[in-house]
């Protein structure tokens, strides 16, 4: 069995057909060239000329894009858990679960061709140990940009758990004023969170008393200040980490774009004063999670008052409007869906691309950037990744089929013959390789040449 030292490991994917990432229109019959873990060469099939010792993957007829980023991604998460009771999350979820729970959700992200992800909120910091685990290589897993536990006020969202009951400490981390949440700030960052998450607004399934022991948080609660979320908007921009915030209603995303908070996620409804302040002081990357309300609206919630008075139904038309004339003033969109919540398990993450498509009517070519390059610059990291371009990482999918046709087929992880990432062929088909699975293994290259081109004798140049 041969072997490289890994800068030398060379891939050759010939005769694609290549969605770079940057909106431009598809090239057909290209070839890219890996070395190591960037992109050497984009050339014409055939014009590649000798590229020694490379590993060959006959691509013709299939689509080649790059990896994706899932934009608010909760790793520890996980439906068999999560019952509806929300205050479940932190009372009855045990921290070891959540753990196997995020290890399953990083392999799934893989398999479903999201090379990255970004945090949304972490229990128990999980994001940034699991981070530490994939950087290490002890388990193969997604670029990761941990996110922080989810600081909130006092009986705000995240803080379930009535106040004569023990403290417990899991997702929600509680401040009131300027000087707590300040200091909430640097207590996440410390633990090591590049993403600070904060709750400004409740949300609609928090509306009455429908559950037993947390009321009223519903989505028009003006949930943090704007003093609250401006001091820790400043901190978070001092230790240069990003901050993100939860916004179903319109004060929230005021005080949010005023204070400079990074990302928005949800922006559902809008004012006047927003819009201005969407054209004055531009976030880094808004973030609707079109699929989690998608979701709960074709669910049957077994109470049709409570799921009426919820409004989910008004909120997802208005935010669609929302994201269609964001995207018009020229405001980073990413796809990003909170799965893993109840009912919504993981792994439906590009659902999200087919909202943006069917319902916010974007182009498939649009969308498809939205959920690479637009999450590169989210990540801060679109020097590296995002698009296929020389010199970038070489995070790929290979797609049967073409994504600009069906961006269904993205859902469909049969349909994802490879995914790579940093140049190691990490998943194929709906399965994970193992993190120490090489392209310099020659019995598993034969393997991933008969997933990818059945029938077909491996073109294999050595
Ligand atoms: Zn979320």
């Amino acid at each position: 069995m041969s072997s490289r030292p890994e800068q030398e490991r060379r891939v050759l994917i010939n005769d694609a057909t290549l969605i770079d990432g940057t909106g431009k229109e598809p090239l057909r019959n290209t070839s890219i060239a890996i070395q190591g873990d960037r992109i050497v060469a984009i050339r014409k099939a055939g014009e590649i000329g000798s590229f020694a010792h490379a590993k060959t993957i006959d691509a013709s007829g299939k689509t080649v894009m790059p990896g994706m980023v899932e934009s608010h991604f909760h790793m520890f998460l996980d439906t068999e858990y999560a019952t509806g009771a929300q205050s479940d999350i932190d009372i009855a979820r045990p921290a070891q679960w959540m753990i196997l729970s995020a290890v399953r959700a990083c392999a799934m992200a893989l398999k479903c061709g999201y090379t990255s992800v970004v945090g949304a909120g972490s229990g128990h910091n999980i994001d940034f140990w699991v981070k530490q685990a994939v950087d290490k290589g002890i388990f193969s897993g997604p670029r990761i940009i941990p996110s922080s536990r989810e600081i909130t006020s006092t009986g705000g969202y995240t803080d379930w758990a009535p106040s004569w009951w023990p403290k417990v400490e899991g997702l929600g981390l509680v401040a009131d004023g300027p000087l707590e949440t300040l200091k909430a700030a640097r207590k996440v960052m410390k633990d090591g969170a590049q993403i600070v998450k904060i709750y400004p607004s409740g949300d609609g399934g928090f509306i009455g008393n429908y559950h037993q022991y947390f009321h009223d948080c519903r989505r028009e609660r003006e949930v943090m200040t704007f003093d609250e979320i401006d001091s820790l908007a400043k901190e978070v921009k001092r230790w240069d980490r990003l901050s993100m915030a939860h916004c179903r209603n319109s004060t929230a995303v005021r005080n949010c774009l005023a204070a400079g908070i990074n990302i928005i996620n949800h922006s559902s409804y809008l004012t006047d004063e927003c819009w201005q302040l969407y054209k004055e002081k531009p976030p880094l990357a808004v973030c609707p999670a079109l699929g989690f309300v998608w979701h709960l609206n074709h669910q049957d919630w077994g109470n049709p008052e409570y799921q009426k008075a919820a409004a989910y139904e008004e909120e997802y038309a208005s935010c669609v409007e929302n994201m269609q004339k964001l995207n018009k003033i020229g405001i980073r969109i990413v796809p990003g869906g909170d799965y893993g919540q109840s009912d919504i398990p993981h792994g439906l993450y590009a659902k999200d691309l087919e909202l943006f498509v069917k319902d916010c009517n974007f182009s498939p070519l649009e969308t498809i950037s939205m959920a690479t390059k637009n999450g590169s610059y989210l990540m801060r990291m679109e020097k590296e990744i995002g698009t296929l371009e020389l010199g970038k990482k070489a995070d790929i999918l290979i797609l049967e089929g073409d994504p600009l046709q069906d961006i269904t087929i993205l859902q469909d992880r049969t349909k994802i013959s490879m995914v790579m990432k940093d140049g190691k062929v990490v998943a194929s088909k709906g399965k994970t390789l193992s993190s120490d699975w090489d392209m310099l293994d020659e019995d598993n290259f034969e393997l991933l040449k008969r997933i990818i081109n059945p029938g077909e004798r491996a073109m294999v140049s050595l």
